[in-house]
């Protein structure tokens, strides 16, 4: 069991959050809570969170405030979360940081550790131009870094592999210009906590884990 087990991953989109927070979760019993992924499987069942969160998600906005804070309560709620979680893409305005502390309050838990990915612009949009992603299971993989065995196949599920939407070119800047804007001023947020910790993301995973790893130990 590892001493911080509450987590946020802080980050531009591309930054490796997902990737290493999946690889982390699978070493420990801690949940990996991707608000990117709840949003995307709720736009593909088309309920009525989907339906709200469409046209936020496909322009690379923000979806509403109240409405991710709403869903990652719920999301805290669930037994698997007793171990610990990785929030994921969550907060990402300061609005979403002050709920959710009230949240965790109210549940009597509090953020252990706040992982600042730190990313060179470049690398971020050569990594979101080559990301794709399993219609079936949601998996990600990147045609460079991390190419399927089969181009185009998912190795988990078998389920066609296709590019996001909003990781177009033109979406994936307007999502890096939403970032600087709402995202980047909780890093002072967190810091102002005395929780931030800055890495460098720019790396390999495997070296990225192993860091992060004995950070959490
Ligand atoms: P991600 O997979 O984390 O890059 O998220 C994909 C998209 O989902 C974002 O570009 C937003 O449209 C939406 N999204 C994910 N997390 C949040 C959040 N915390 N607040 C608002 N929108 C979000």
């Amino acid at each position: 069991m590892l001493k911080k087990c509450r987590l946020v991953f802080l980050g531009p989109p591309g930054a490796g959050k997902g990737t290493i927070a999946k690889i982390i979760s699978e070493k420990t019993d801690i949940v990996h809570i991707s608000t990117g992924d709840i949003l995307r499987n709720a736009i593909r069942k088309n309920t009525q969170l989907g339906i709200k969160a469409r046209s936020f998600v496909e322009a690379g906005n923000l979806v509403p405030d109240d409405i991710v804070a709403d869903m990652v309560g719920k999301r805290l709620l669930a037994n698997d979360c007793i171990h610990g979680f990785i929030l994921d893409g969550f907060p990402r305005t300061l609005p979403q940081a002050e709920m959710m502390k009230i949240k965790l309050e109210k549940l009597k838990v509090s953020l252990d550790i706040v992982i600042f990915f730190d990313t060179d612009r470049e690398l971020i949009l050569k990594r979101l131009s080559s990301r794709i992603v399993c219609r079936g299971c949601g998996a990600t993989y990147n045609k460079l870094y991390m190419p399927p065995k089969v181009e185009g196949v998912c190795d988990e599920c078998g389920g066609e592999l296709y590019q996001r939407k909003d990781d177009s070119p033109e979406t994936a800047e307007e999502r890096l210009a939403v970032y600087e804007v709402q995202t980047a001023p909780l890093i002072k947020f967190y810091e102002n906590e005395n929780l931030l910790l800055k890495i460098d993301s720019n790396g390999d995973r495997n070296s990225i884990v192993k860091n992060l790893m004995k950070e959490l130990d």
